[in-house]
């Protein structure tokens, strides 16, 4: 149907119901005053034609009623039906003198607007950021190939090996690159970052990240896990929160310098599992804080380039946060320059399986006593 249709057979219902709403009162005080006289019911027949010309003129005042009622709707059809064509950029006009309900309406799509720009900034944004990030490891991949065919067989052994060295290192940045940006690609298209979820003990989970780290830290670095006795059970996909915990703990020990601290901590309050990742590095500052969770974010990107962890994406605290809200927690940061950081994790627990059985999974029992 299209817009002068719909109109039309709006306005058309409209003088419609408002005439027979009209004509069905007058109708029935004339019956009722009729009947008071006594005089048979035949006889007020006679005035049925006079009902006529009623209808007629009702229907005629309220076609002109419906049309002013329905001015400002079919404008604001008319400019919506507008947007189609429209740039992203503009605005539908909000007059000063139309009805609330309009006004209110054209104001929400603007809203809307607005919303729908600042997405769409923020994809291109997005898609910058990472052909920037993919083209870095690349341009490097494709120097010392050149390079290496340009020599053929007479290169030294040592540039040789600096630079597969070189090649391997950066491929593996792409590798760790494009799956992150696929993560984040297919939680951004509304697919869940959670694979299937079950009831986890967080001390396992956080043990098998110290089993991890302690592989890779450095030696001059103290890496120590602290986990209560008791377990705790939350709800969750335990390879992700994996990830979160491993991405929060090699941050926290890049961060940190030869005899420092890192400490996670784990341990219950108020319903929820609390998970610290704490460090005595080299802290963030106040307004770098408002950011690290932004995709491709870093503070200093040289050091995050370091050789020992391979280099940082800027995408690890963009898909743990992502992550972690997807199991109901949240992740906190408080830091001080030269001090150290400290991420809070809360992820809210859960002590009966029945969570894993509402959502119609089969859940890993926890021990019953
Ligand atoms: P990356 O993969 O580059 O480490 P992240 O998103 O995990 O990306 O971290 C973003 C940036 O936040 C890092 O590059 C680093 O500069 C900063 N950062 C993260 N954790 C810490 C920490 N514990 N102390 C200091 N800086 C940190």
């Amino acid at each position: 149907m299209d817009k002068s249709e719909w109109t039309k057979s709006m306005k058309v219902r409209m003088a419609m119901v408002m005439t027979l709403s009209g004509l069905l009162p007058i109708a029935i005080c004339h019956i009722i005053v009729f009947s008071s006289t006594g005089a048979p019911i035949e006889e007020s027949f006679r005035f049925v034609p006079l009902y006529v010309p009623l209808l007629a003129l009702l229907l005629f005042v309220n076609w002109f009623l419906a049309d002013i009622i329905l001015r400002p709707i079919t404008q604001l059809l008319s400019a919506t039906t507008k947007l189609v064509t429209m740039d992203i950029r503009q605005r539908l006009e909000v007059g000063a003198h139309e009805p609330i309900e309009t006004h209110e309406l054209r104001k929400s799509f603007n809203k809307l607007l607005n919303n729908l720009e600042e997405s769409l900034n923020i994809q291109c944004q997005f898609v910058a950021d990472a052909s920037h990030e993919l083209r870095t490891p690349l341009t490097s991949i494709q120097g010392y190939t050149k390079l290496l065919l340009r020599r053929g067989s007479n290169i030294d052994a040592n540039l040789l090996a600096e630079a597969l060295q070189t090649i391997s290192d950066e491929s593996g940045r792409l590798i760790r690159l494009v799956s992150d940006l696929l993560q984040l690609a297919r939680a951004d298209a509304g697919q869940a970052i959670i694979a299937q979820q079950e009831v986890v003990d967080m001390r396992d989970v956080l043990m098998s990240v110290e089993d991890t780290v302690t592989v890779i830290a450095p030696e001059q670095i103290e890496v120590k896990f602290i986990v209560p006795q008791t377990s705790m059970y939350v709800y969750a996909d335990a390879d992700r929160l994996k990830q979160v915990f491993l991405n929060l703990t090699n941050n926290a020990i890049k961060a940190t310098q030869a005899g420092g601290k890192v400490t996670v901590t784990l341990r219950a309050t108020g319903g929820q599992a609390i998970i610290r990742v704490i460090d005595t590095g080299i802290g963030i500052a106040p307004a770098d804080q408002q950011r690290i969770f932004d995709r491709f974010y870093r503070v200093e990107r040289s050091r995050t380039r370091s050789r020992l962890y391979g280099g940082g994406t800027g995408l690890g605290l963009a898909i743990a946060l992502t992550i972690i809200k997807a199991h109901g927690g949240t992740i906190e940061l408080e830091s001080e320059l030269n001090k150290g950081s400290t991420f809070t994790v809360k992820l809210p627990l859960t002590d009966t399986p029945v969570k894993a059985q509402v959502a119609g999974q089969t859940p890993l029992l926890p021990p019953q006593d």
